[in-house]
Formats: structure tokens, C-alpha cells, sequence
């Protein structure tokens, strides 16, 4: 079993902006989901996670071993997948991939092209092995992203808002993909897209500001809503008068009028009706409870 722990985080950047407050997390093997509005701090939890970046305070153990102070422990046993992949030079996605192999150390070319077909194969990629990567589409990309980030078998992986920007069908054959890398090692997720969440993650943490604000198993902390969330379609213009008087956390156009939700111990008004909650009623409640307490 992998562990990591991290204790006490903070990150302060020169400009004076703090991205990470005081957020402690022990994070076991399984996926994990990480989730929170944009300019939440997860990409630079993730950064400093995968020993890029330093806090200015805290501790952060994989395995029992301070990172900080061994960064190419973690290093060595780990495989990112970072927010924006950068620049894909004009070579073939396998020669690529032999070249990101040797970075890792992988020096055995015998071991290194067996895993580099193993891994294009479990991408499904092995068909468009001798394209160049800068010519694959977004999916296709994503994909080669995880093919690299599994390169040298590491215990840890992490992926940062992955599925940002795919159309429906890759955003789906991507999180098939990611449900596949297993349960034997640590697989982050960070996300703002609450479904991906629901749909893969056994545990998962909310960050806003920073700040931990709720973590657990997404399906208890729905349960914990079950009863709570009250929906109402009403007609657009009368949006305004209802958030004056409830605490809506949600509202979604449906065909014209828009359905809200609003978190209640009892029946807010008349036309409200119990529904059953999700993840995002989960998600939207906690941002609301928090930014009242801001
Ligand atoms: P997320 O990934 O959740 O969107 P980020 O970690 O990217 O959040 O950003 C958290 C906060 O830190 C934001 O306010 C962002 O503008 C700021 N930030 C991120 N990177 C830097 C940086 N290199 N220098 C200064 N501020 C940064
Ligand atoms: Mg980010």
C-alpha cells in the first residue's frame, strides 16, 4: 500500500498570492479526486506535489519519505500528467515515448520498447505509433499523456484536469482508460468537472482558496444531503427575487425555464420538491457555505 501524506501545506508565490492554506490530505491507493473552482490551487498542489515546486511551509511524505527533502524519491516514482502538456516536437509518438523513457532511466532498450508497446497498446495508440505526436488530436494527446506518465511503472500518478476541452465521446474513452490503471498504486485527479468525480473516484477532497473544505467517499457525502435539496423550475426572470430569499446552490436551464436547487432542512416555499441529490449538490453546497463564510 502507497501513502501519502501531506501536513500543514501552505504556498505563498512572490506576488503575494497564496494558493495553498494550511491544506492537510493522506491520500491511499485508489483514485483519488481532487476538485475545486478554477484558481482553487490544485495545479499547484499538484506541481508541488510531484516535487516541481516548493511550499513555503508544510511537509509532504510518500511512503514515509519527506519529498522535500528527497525530491527524486518521488521523482522516480512518479508519472504527471501536467494542466497544459506544452510543446510536442515533430517526432513519432513512439520515438517520443523512447525518449521519455531514457529520462526516466529506463536504459534497457530491450524493457524500454516492450513497455512502450505495452503502453500504446493499453492507450490505444499502437496503430498511430509512427505519427507525430503534434499532429494527434486532443484525445489522442491526452492518451499519449497517460502512456508517458505510466512509463517506468510508478506508484504514484498524477493528472491534472485531463479531460479539460475534450468533446464527450474522448472525455468518456479517457476516464474508461483511467479507470484501468487499477487500484494498485495512487492515481490523482485533480478536476473542476464534478461527473468525473462521481463517475471514477472512491475518495476525493474539495479545495476553494486553497483551503480543504470537505473530503471523504462522494457517495457518503451525498447521503449526508439525502432529504435536503429542494428543486423548483421557475421562469428566468423571477431568479433574481428567488436568491434574495433562498440559498440557491444551483440552478441548470431546462427547456426554457431554470430548475434550482436550494439546501433545506424543510420545504422552502410552496412548489419546491425533495430530489434526490448528486454530486454536484454536494460540490455547489459546500462552494456556497464556504464563499458566506468569506
Ligand atoms: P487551479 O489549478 O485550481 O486553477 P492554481 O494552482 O493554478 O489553481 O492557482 C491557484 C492560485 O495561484 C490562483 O490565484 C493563481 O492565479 C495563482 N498562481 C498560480 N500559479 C502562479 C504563479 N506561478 N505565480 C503567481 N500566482 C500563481
Ligand atoms: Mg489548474
Amino acid at each position: 500500500m502507497n501513502s501519502l501524506s501531506i501536513k500543514n501545506l501552505s504556498k505563498t508565490y512572490e506576488n503575494g498570492t497564496q494558493a495553498i492554506d494550511h491544506l492537510s490530505l493522506e491520500i491511499s491507493n485508489g483514485m483519488f479526486g481532487l476538485l475545486g473552482p478554477n484558481g482553487a490551487g490544485k495545479s499547484t498542489l499538484m506541481r508541488t506535489i510531484a516535487a516541481l515546486q516548493e511550499p513555503t511551509s508544510g511537509i509532504i511524505e510518500f511512503n514515509g519519505i519527506n519529498i522535500l527533502e528527497n525530491p527524486m524519491f518521488i521523482r522516480q516514482n512518479l508519472g504527471y500528467l501536467p494542466q497544459e502538456f506544452g510543446v510536442y516536437p515533430k517526432i513519432s509518438a513512439y520515438r517520443l515515448l523512447d525518449h521519455l523513457a531514457i529520462l526516466k532511466g529506463i536504459f534497457n532498450k530491450k524493457e524500454r520498447h516492450d513497455q512502450i508497446l505495452y503502453l500504446l497498446q493499453q492507450t490505444n495508440l499502437l496503430q498511430h505509433k509512427d505519427k507525430a505526436v503534434h499532429s494527434f488530436s486532443g484525445g489522442m494527446r491526452q492518451r499519449f499523456g497517460i502512456a508517458q506518465a505510466l512509463l517506468g511503472n510508478p506508484k504514484i500518478i498524477i493528472v491534472d484536469e485531463p479531460t479539460a476541452g475534450l468533446d464527450p465521446e474522448e472525455r468518456n474513452r479517457f476516464n474508461n482508460l483511467l479507470s484501468e490503471i487499477g487500484e494498485s498504486i495512487i492515481v490523482i485527479l485533480s478536476t473542476h468537472i464534478v461527473e468525473d468525480v462521481r463517475d471514477l473516484c472512491t475518495k476525493m477532497a474539495i479545495i476553494s482558496n486553497g483551503k480543504l473544505i470537505l473530503e471523504g467517499n462522494p457517495n457518503e457525502a451525498i447521503d449526508s444531503l439525502k432529504e435536503k435539496i429542494w428543486s423548483k423550475a421557475i421562469h428566468k426572470n423571477e431568479l433574481k427575487e428567488y436568491q434574495k430569499h433562498f440559498n440557491i446552490i444551483s440552478s441548470h436551464l431546462n427547456s426554457g425555464k431554470i430548475n434550482i436547487h436550494v439546501f433545506s432542512n424543510q420545504q422552502p416555499d410552496s412548489g419546491f420538491e425533495l430530489t434526490s441529490p448528486d454530486l454536484s449538490d454536494v460540490y455547489f453546497n459546500i462552494l456556497s457555505q464556504n464563499q458566506l463564510k468569506n
